[in-house]
């Protein structure tokens, strides 16, 4: 399924953090949002994830405005994966991903429904969680069951807003490996909004940077990482490689200098 953006505008109050933004996402592709903290990524995933309303602007879902669905509809073709801190905590792992189950059935839970309540569970590694309360988990714990809801939802779409933030390595890893395996045997339509430039430029296929709400680059991993851009994105000079066929973005800092990204 395609993602349309076009003409995207968004304020908070009077500040307005997404400024004409426009970019599209092929069926089956795996994309990646890059920008710098309040480059205004987050935002645009809840405005596709019709947890915002935009001010200005369309997102079309195979050529279909989003907002003219109803909130069932939607959740029948857009899986939304939070920030951790955003977790359902009153719930047991196994309560809140059958949530992503509830735009398909009716009074209650089918055998099919839970069937894949539990392959979700088992897919992100939480067997052994399941009865646990979300409230007693770590961050990386409640971003995988965050991210199981999102995969038992069974949509044609997924966005995620930064899931890999609280996880260690391994699960980082794994998490995108998921995602882009689900792009490519599924067909699923993937955005990820995500800080780690090299992660991105290894697992995705596109990726768009933002800069104070607007799209700076929009492309391949090779057309859209530029050393002059990122430079200028995150104020920090970088140098760009290519690594056995990655592209790889390294910061140019000395010994003892401070920097942040
Ligand atoms: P990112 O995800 O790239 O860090 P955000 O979309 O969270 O960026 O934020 C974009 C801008 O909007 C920032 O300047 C941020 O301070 C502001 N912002 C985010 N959420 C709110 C909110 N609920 N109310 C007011 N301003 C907000």
């Amino acid at each position: 399924m395609t993602i349309d953006i076009k003409n995207i505008r968004f304020s908070y109050g009077k500040r307005e953090v997404l400024q004409d933004v426009s970019f599209s996402v092929p069926d089956g592709r795996f994309a990646a949002l890059l920008g710098p903290n309040g480059s205004g990524k987050s935002t645009l995933v809840k405005v596709i994830a019709q947890v915002h309303k935009s001010a200005g602007g369309e997102v079309l879902l195979n050529g279909r405005e989003a907002s003219t669905l109803t909130r069932r509809e939607h959740a029948r073709e857009v899986g939304y994966v939070p920030q951790s801190g955003e977790a359902p905590f009153d719930l047991t792992v196994r309560e809140a991903v059958l949530l992503g189950r509830t735009p398909h059935f009716g009074m209650a839970p089918r055998t099919a429904d839970w069937r894949k309540v539990d392959e979700a569970i088992e897919l992100l590694g939480l067997a052994e969680l399941v009865d646990r309360n979300m409230s007693e988990l770590s961050g990386g714990q409640q971003q995988r069951a965050l991210i199981a809801r999102a995969i038992a939802q069974d949509t044609r779409i997924l966005v995620l807003d930064e899931p890999t933030s609280a996880l260690d390595l391994r699960y980082q890893i794994e998490t995108l490996q998921l995602v882009r395996r689900v792009t490519r045997e599924h067909g699923i339509t993937a955005l990820i909004a995500i800080h780690d430039l090299n992660h991105a430029a290894r697992f995705c296929d596109q990726i768009v940077l933002l800069h104070g709400g607007k799209i700076v680059s929009d492309g391949t991993p090779e057309e859209a990482l530029q050393s002059d851009t990122l430079g200028n994105v995150y104020g920090l000079p970088v140098k760009v490689q290519n690594i056995d066929g990655y592209v790889e973005v390294r910061p140019l800092v000395e010994d003892g200098i401070e920097y942040r990204i």
